[in-house]
């Protein structure tokens, strides 16, 4: 590492040191990330690189996509289409697709934050089914409740 010094002790007796950071996800668990540290051999300071940033970002970025395909693939399967749940939020067609299929696309904070809500808490989507109706919504609320345990698509009774 020449021409650099510890910001600490001024020593030049730097060496790159290979570290892992741990990124949390909802619904993925914890990856982890290979980042390295400029490392001080006489006092031991470590000094995390900038490259590091980049790393994380893109980790992150691509935690964030494998969560929403994992979440909507879930959805899916336990029999909510794509179709429905886009017309009972009033999304576009085709933007669940579009989230799960697009590589390059990347949802917004408020996309995730709202498929998380529907994957914890399914019957959101009848809620919004039906307008949004405060008294409606009550009983839908209640029906839950009492079938935390049973299957999470069930059709709409009011
Ligand atoms: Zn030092």
């Amino acid at each position: 590492m020449e021409g650099r010094r510890c910001v600490y002790c001024g020593s030049e007796e730097l060496f790159i040191k290979s570290d892992s950071l741990e990124l949390h996800e909802p619904f993925l668990g914890v990856r982890q990330v290979a980042i390295e540290a400029l490392t001080c051999r006489t006092c031991g300071f470590e000094e995390y690189l900038p490259s590091n940033d980049q790393t994380i970002e893109r980790a992150l970025s691509d935690l964030k996509k494998a969560s929403m395909v994992h979440l909507l693939n879930d959805l899916n399967s336990s029999g909510l289409t794509n179709a429905y749940m886009e017309r009972a939020l009033g999304l576009p067609a085709r933007t669940l697709a579009r989230w799960k299929n697009e590589a390059s696309l990347m949802p917004s904070a408020a996309g995730h934050a709202l498929m998380r809500l529907i994957w914890t808490f399914p019957w959101l989507l009848q809620v919004a089914e039906a307008g949004f109706d405060e008294q409606k919504a009550q009983i839908l609320l209640l029906k839950a409740a009492g079938k935390e345990e049973e299957g999470r698509c069930e059709p709409l009774v009011l």
